[in-house]
């Protein structure tokens, strides 16, 4: 069996259209979407992925306010900046890029992102929402991939679903959004044992662990959808995801590549909760 590739790169496309159009939609009722991004430091993978961010507004006709701050940034300069944006009825939403130099608190930080404007669904107000079933800013990395999930046709309901990796920002909200489609969820993460026999058992799995290759085709259960969120360097500096990509996709009814797949899709749900924060903003 060869998997079917869930195409991130079409569906993020779809998706970003889809803002565009609101987005244009908003600007002729007069609100103008707004990205706020703070950058503390020069950590070149954050100044990459703020640089795609503000592409991305440009491409959906969201306007982008990059604040680009000094490494030795203080938790307490960091948080007036963040004070100012959250008072700035023109900003819709705020990012906080990740990680943060180590004299800064992230989980400090992101508490003060007001939930209305938290994009990145970060905040443990979001977070308790996205928990107990209401209305939330979803993380944008497993929104994306419960998008890609969806547009296989699969449903989630009743099926074995194992997420491996616990990460606030990934496996935590990943779990929970695959139980709130009724998966029956597993959660593997460094202290799990009998992680490949759970893996094997899997209908949907998620690896998001930051290893390359950590997930072999023995470990995929014929005819599962996998989706693959790591973003790693092969030995050979190739960019390459969790999964050992070509014997999982001779096994897997589906499967998300990487790079072309959760990465992008990533991007266009943090555009797609913008244009939603700014639509909030209009109803309040
Ligand atoms: P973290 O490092 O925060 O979490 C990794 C998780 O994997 C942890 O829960 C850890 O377990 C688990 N893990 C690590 N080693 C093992 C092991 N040997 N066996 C089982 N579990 C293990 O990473 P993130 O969640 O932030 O990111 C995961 C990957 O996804 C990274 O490659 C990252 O670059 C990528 N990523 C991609 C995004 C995208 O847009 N495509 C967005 C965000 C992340 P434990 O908790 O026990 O330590």
């Amino acid at each position: 069996m060869a998997a079917q590739i869930i195409d991130g790169k079409a569906l993020a496309a779809r998706v970003k259209a889809e803002v565009r159009a609101e987005a244009e939609q908003l600007r002729a009722a007069g609100t103008y979407p707004c990205l706020a991004v703070l950058l503390v430091g020069d950590d070149p993978a954050s100044a990459v992925y703020v640089a795609g961010k503000e592409r991305d507004c440009a491409e959906c006709g969201i306007e982008s306010r990059m604040l680009r701050l000094p490494a030795d940034t203080t938790q307490a300069q960091l948080l007036c900046h963040l004070a100012r944006l959250a008072a700035d009825d023109g900003v819709h939403g705020i990012l906080v890029q990740l990680p943060l130099p180590a004299q800064i608190d992230p989980q400090r930080v992101i508490a003060a992102i007001p939930p209305q404007k938290d994009v990145d669904g970060f905040t443990p107000v979001n977070m308790g929402r996205l928990l107990t079933g209401q209305p939330c800013f979803v993380p944008c990395t497993p929104a994306g991939c419960l998008a890609m999930l969806q547009s296989t046709g699969l449903s989630p309901a009743g099926r074995r679903a194992v997420v491996v990796g616990r990460s606030n920002i990934v496996g935590k909200p990943m779990a929970a959004l695959l139980l709130a489609q009724d998966a029956t969820v597993t959660v593997c993460h460094s202290k799990t044992q009998g992680l490949a026999e759970l893996c094997a058992e899997a209908e949907i799995l998620v690896a998001a662990v930051g290893r390359a290759g950590f997930i072999t085709g023995e470990m995929v259960r014929p005819g599962a959808a996998v989706i693959d969120v790591g973003i790693n360097r092969s030995p050979g500096g190739r960019l390459c995801g969790d999964v050992d990509f070509a014997p999982a996709a001779q096994k897997a009814a589906f499967i998300s590549p990487v790079p072309g797949g959760v990465g992008l899709m990533t991007r266009a749900m943090l555009m797609k909760n913008t244009l939603r924060a700014a639509r909030m903003a209009r109803q309040v």
